[in-house]
């Protein structure tokens, strides 16, 4: 039996986490064993992010610390978005780094494991092919899934055929590759065989879904498909949807499905026309008020949440005060916001990063003040009313899970009193609230329905 060892540290996005939880399954299957401290690890891997500056520095650090504590029978791999773009910087920049492995390469994670452990490698050893390998294929035998408790991501697609201005992502990832339905179905059926109560299905942008393979509508169809396949998955959520491709027949789907959660989580990145031209992205705001409106009007008790950019290049106090009224004005139940960050690369470079740093700190607070403020008004109407929330942890006496409305990490938490049990949907009533979370109470008479 093999008596090995590997720690993994994943970073970044929930797309790179199920690339993570791909690897772990190849090397799980291959009989070696996860351990938590990486002193007792024969294999240590990194799978970095390189969305932005921060997020690259941390996957530096953490390279670092690992390469320099080091034993000799143990070998680092870098895995992931950062490596993919900056390969051969990366093992540069941290002596010790033995393999460099592309985004789209995670599935040699085993070969690249055999190849380092069978004898020295004076040099890094590296799986960076220019071509994108397709997601979709089963050759790798790995599920594109991340499974945390009762919910699990499900990688839908990879890549983006985008043209946003200041992302990174399509130099990294390449174009979007869509996987085949079919492939999808047999790991949602599999995940609900496992006891899986919430799907979440992610890619960068999810409602492009299907376009490489010919499918128009393709999200839609594939929502259709899903809740016909697993009929008591009791939970489907769909994240990152791109401007403009919200459809008629995905509104359809997500207005009359009992398991499509009335959750829409839309990266407006900005309001103004005119940053959202510079931004390379769709800039009809008109589309954007109408799209809300028929979906608030057709979905009941929809929650919608969207991510902005402040502080993009030549984003004037008229602008950002566009995208101030526009967030007053929508109250969205969620907002994330990030102050820019330059991308060297991308179709941004040409404009620089001219907003000084205090001006982007600045609006970047006044904005989060703002949507603080609504986003505790419209907790507040939560209470007395029952939400069912799936629980994932306790604390002593509290039990901690999420409604509909919160999609994990990013959004907030429900706390509800006594034991509710752990990967079970309890009808949950609402008696406080704050900025983010809510607090609640079982409603016992439901729990055994
Ligand atoms: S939609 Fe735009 S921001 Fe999102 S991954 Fe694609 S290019 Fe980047």
């Amino acid at each position: 039996m093999n008596k090995q060892t590997f720690h993994l540290v994943s970073l970044g996005c929930a797309k790179n986490t199920v690339d993570s939880d791909s690897m772990a399954q190849l090397l799980l299957r291959d009989g070696y064993r996860a351990v938590d401290d990486p002193s007792r690890a024969h294999v240590l891997i990194v799978n970095t992010c390189g969305f932005i500056g921060p997020a690259k520095e941390e996957s530096l650090r953490v390279l670092r610390e690992l390469a320099e504590g080091k034993k000799r029978n143990q070998i680092l791999i870098a895995a992931g978005c950062l490596t993919q773009r900056y390969g051969a910087e990366v093992a540069e920049k941290v002596p010790g780094v033995d393999g460099v492995l592309g985004t789209r390469r995670w599935m040699d994670i085993l070969q690249v494991v055999r190849e380092l452990r069978n004898g020295p490698h004076p040099e890094p050893l590296y799986h960076l092919p220019e071509e994108a390998k397709t997601v979709g294929t089963d050759e790798h035998e790995a599920m594109r899934v991340s499974v945390a408790g009762a919910s699990a991501y499900l990688k839908i697609a990879d890549g983006c055929r985008r043209p946003c201005a200041f992302c990174a992502i399509p130099l990294i990832k390449g174009t979007a590759v869509s996987r085949p339905i079919e492939s999808i179905l047999e790991e949602a059926r599999r995940l609900r065989d496992m006891g899986v109560r919430e799907l979440i299905l992610i890619a960068q942008d999810t409602t492009d879904y299907g376009h490489d393979l010919g499918m128009k509508d393709g999200l839609a169809i594939l929502l259709e498909r899903l809740t016909a396949s697993v009929p008591d998955l009791d939970w489907i959520r769909v994240m990152y949807a791109y401007p403009g491709y919200v459809t008629d027949r995905l509104i359809d789907v997500m207005a009359s499905s009992r398991q499509v959660l009335p959750y829409l989580d839309m990266p407006l990145q900005h309001a103004h026309p005119k940053t959202l031209y510079r931004m390379r992205r769709p800039s009809n705001i008109d589309w954007v008020y109408k799209t809300l409106d028929k979906m608030r009007s057709r979905i009941a008790n929809l929650a919608i949440r969207t991510t902005f950019i402040v502080g993009y290049p030549g984003e004037t106090e008229e602008e950002f005060q566009a995208l101030y009224d526009f967030v007053k004005e929508i109250r969205f139940d969620r907002v994330g916001a990030f102050q820019f960050s330059f991308e060297p690369g991308t179709a941004s470079e040409p404009l620089g990063d001219p907003v000084p740093a205090e001006v982007k700190a600045e609006r970047y607070a006044r904005l989060m003040e703002l949507q603080q403020g609504i986003s505790l008004q419209i907790n507040q109407s939560y209470v007395g009313k029952t939400l069912d929330v799936l629980i994932e942890g306790r604390d002593k006496e509290i039990a901690i899970g999420r409604s509909y409305r919160d999609a994990p990490e990013i959004d907030g938490l429900v706390f509800v009193e006594g034991n509710a049990p752990i990967g079970e949907i309890v009808p949950v009533k609402i008696t406080g609230a704050m900025a983010y979370d809510l607090t609640g109470v079982p409603v016992p008479s439901l729990i055994n329905l």
